[in-house]
């Protein structure tokens, strides 16, 4: 079963194709008190952890990743931004004025639309 992202409404999947898009998936820090900041975020009431629970690279801001190694890693202590949401709608106003045809900019809200925004 591919691992999906534990964030409410991100229907991210740990797929071929996502990680094409850069998207990388990190699993849950095992520092207790950071454990439960990223679970917060995930936005889900009541969520916890399993060892397999991952969130996606959607959430972190640039500075989060430490990109010197081999793989993608969050940098220790850095906690998923809640302003997230607002990153990924000045991303999809940045698409839209790209998009060209009328039917480039109706595929766009609908990507933007089944993410839940
Ligand atoms: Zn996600």
């Amino acid at each position: 079963m591919p691992h999906s992202c534990a964030a409410w409404k991100c229907s991210n999947r740990f797929t071929v194709e996502t990680r094409s898009h850069g998207i990388t998936f990190h699993r849950f820090p095992k520092d207790k008190g950071l454990r439960k900041q990223w679970e917060l975020a995930t936005r889900r009431k009541g969520f916890s952890a399993s060892p397999s629970s991952m969130l996606c690279s959607e959430h972190f801001r640039p500075e989060d990743f430490d990109r010197t190694g081999q793989s993608v890693r969050i940098r220790y202590g850095a906690v998923p931004s809640s302003s997230v949401l607002h990153k990924l709608r000045l991303r999809h106003i940045a698409e839209l004025k790209t998009a060209v045809t009328e039917g480039q900019k109706k595929k766009l809200c609908k990507a933007v639309r089944f993410k839940g925004f």
